[in-house]
């Protein structure tokens, strides 16, 4: 006889929260401010990016610093497979990007108007694009190439940094 499950629709919900702990700051101040920060150890001085509270490398602490919002990407790859959550951006680009003045680089999405490999390949200059609602969350932002950056910044979900120009 051939197998056949037994199932029982039901539903499952939970709420919970769960805290960035020591690296909190980065969160609120990319919510609330659209600021980027990364962190720099007190002792060598190398710049983390995403934050580390403490070097890695020597063990001593870092203070937080308030990062370029511009970057390179060191490598890249273009997605077609993904979660519910980032379904409808297919295709897009994610990559290690290093943020300029940055000792290491932050995985993150990378959006084009016209992606193809060549607008998200190694070496090229990306800016950050901030979402006009934001959670506090790395979904709040993303980047694109620097020669898109004017055209997604008018786009009524996102939003750019007025005051600055790196
Ligand atoms: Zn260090």
């Amino acid at each position: 006889m051939e197998f056949q499950a037994h199932q029982i629709k039901d539903i499952l919900k939970i709420d919970y929260r769960y805290t960035m702990g020591g690296q909190s700051k980065f969160f609120i101040e990319l919510m609330n401010n659209k600021k980027l920060l990364g962190t720099k150890c007190t002792k060598c001085g190398k710049i983390w990016m995403p934050p580390r509270i403490n070097c890695s490398e020597c063990y001593k602490p870092a203070k937080w610093v308030e990062m370029k919002q511009t970057g390179t990407i060191e490598v890249s790859t273009i997605v077609w497979y993904t979660t519910s959550a980032f379904i409808k951006a297919i295709p897009y680009g994610i990559g290690f990007i290093r943020l300029d003045g940055a000792d290491t680089a932050m995985l993150q999405g990378i959006f084009s108007e016209s992606l193809i490999p060549s607008k998200v390949k190694k070496g090229k200059k990306v800016r950050a694009v901030f979402q006009k609602e934001r959670e506090g969350k790395m979904t709040d932002f993303f980047f694109v190439p620097e020669d898109e950056y004017e055209s997604w910044i008018t786009k009524p979900e996102y939003e750019g940094v007025q005051n600055e120009r790196s």
